[in-house]
């Protein structure tokens, strides 16, 4: 069989526990075999960035940069017991904050949707995307305690010599109360936005900005004018010619809307909202083994996908004492194909999108039609007993008869 071609490189990012024994699985059945790739590789495993004192870390982000197409797998964020456990030099900072502050840009999270998986939310048929805004508000704020009675202000400096503003906030009685300061900049809005814009475009949905500018007309409200502005100068027409709209939406309205709906639909949400929202979306589509998590920068040209969960510690342990385990691996799986499907896009090289499309077709029917599966989407089916889970290895084998019989019938 000849290979396809790929014909620009894409930066794989290794990672550490499960996930890496997942990942190199990953490659030998479904990439290696089928594709002629040129892979830049970077080991994000925990020991060699550590002893690369985690120039490794800032390479990838680079070679990300200039790729345009990031694959990551999950990796080990030390805490003191990670430092003690791999003797390591420092606690290395998270890599995925690292990349997310070199590419910049917004994450979106992203369920793949398997009919036979029973959802929480019964009603939702296709994917709800939420982009979290991960810069500034609540993560930044100054906070305080008072103890006694007193007058809170703010204070802006302006350093173009203009007179300073002193709002006053509040006048505490006698018992205090507790304050706090946040702030966003415009340049971060404006790049939130166009990752925004771009990501759902590229995804041919409908897209919703989601605020309470109700009740804060200034803070919220510029998070609305600011995509107003945008969408109505630069994305309007793309939008329309694509037939997909954009909205403000207030975030009451919306969560109603987002339960009741049966999903199909991108929505943009401030750090807090974001993060509350999307670990409610996650349960909501049932197992962390099917999230998918997709970095884009705001000129929408680098992407980087990953499984949203972690390296699967508590499956590691078990697979350092010689047992096999039924771990998920479908959102790793979907890590690679999003990725080869927007390298395909880029090129315009559709043998690539169809290819990794025939991928992702073949995970979804072998627990769709097949009714193979791993544990953790068999007890979402309200399923325990043994016969109705696999392995991971016997899930992987099963997708790869399925696959390998898609090609041949329709090479
Ligand atoms: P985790 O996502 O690895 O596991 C959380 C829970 O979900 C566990 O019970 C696990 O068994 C289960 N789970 C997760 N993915 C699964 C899958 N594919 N199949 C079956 N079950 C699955 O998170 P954790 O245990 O909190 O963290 C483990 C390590 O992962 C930590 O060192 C952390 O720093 C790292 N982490 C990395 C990332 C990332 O790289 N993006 C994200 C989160 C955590």
């Amino acid at each position: 069989m000849t290979k396809i071609k790929v014909k620009n490189p894409v930066v794989e990012l290794d990672g550490d526990e499960l996930t890496r024994i997942i990942w190199k699985d990953i490659k030998d059945r479904f990439i290696f075999p089928y594709l002629d790739i040129d892979i830049k590789y970077y080991d994000l495993g925990l020991e060699y960035r550590d002893a690369t004192n985690n120039q490794v870390t800032a390479d990838a982000a680079e070679a990300i940069k200039k790729y345009s197409v990031g694959i990551k797998c999950a990796t080990i964020t030390p805490d003191q017991a990670r430092v003690k456990e791999f003797n390591l030099k420092q606690m290395w900072p998270s890599p995925n904050v690292a990349v997310r502050t070199a590419v910049g840009g917004t994450i979106f999270r992203e369920p793949v949707i398997i009919p036979r998986i029973p959802r929480l939310v019964q009603g939702w048929k296709k994917p709800i995307i939420i982009g979290r805004h991960a810069f500034g508000d609540q993560y930044r704020a100054k906070e305080r305690r008072f103890e006694s009675a007193g007058k809170l202000e703010m204070v802006f400096t302006p350093h173009n010599g203009g007179t300073p503003e002193t709002i006053e906030v509040y006048e505490y009685p006698k018992n205090g109360g507790v304050g706090l300061t946040m702030y966003n900049t415009t340049d971060s809005i404006q790049d939130f936005a166009h990752s925004c814009f771009q990501f759902a475009l590229s995804k041919k949905m409908p897209l919703f900005l989601s605020t309470k500018n109700t009740v804060l007309k200034q803070y919220d409200g510029h998070f609305k004018d600011t995509f107003a502005e945008i969408f109505a100068t630069q994305y309007r027409q793309a939008y329309e010619e694509a037939g997909i709209s954009y909205e403000h939406r207030l975030i009451d309205d919306m969560v109603a809307q987002m339960i009741k709906s049966e999903g199909g639909m991108v929505i943009a949400l401030k750090n807090y909202d974001g993060d509350i929202q999307s670990d409610i979306v996650a349960q909501g589509f049932g197992s962390l083994g099917l999230m998918t998590s997709i970095l884009v920068s705001p000129d929408g040209r680098t992407f980087q996908t990953e499984a949203a969960h972690g390296t699967i510690t508590r499956h590691y342990r078990e697979h350092q004492q010689g047992k096999e385990t039924s771990s998920n691996p479908i959102a790793s799986i979907f890590a690679w194909t999003r990725a080869l499907i927007r390298r395909g896009e880029l090129d315009q090289t559709p043998e690539v999108v169809e290819f990794a499309k025939a991928v992702e077709k073949a995970c979804i029917d072998t627990v769709d039609i097949d009714g193979i599966m791993t544990r953790d989407l068999a007890i979402t089916c309200g399923k325990t007993d043994r016969a109705s889970w696999v392995f991971t290895r016997e899930y992987m084998e099963a997708v790869e008869k399925r696959l390998q019989k898609m090609l041949a019938t329709n090479p």
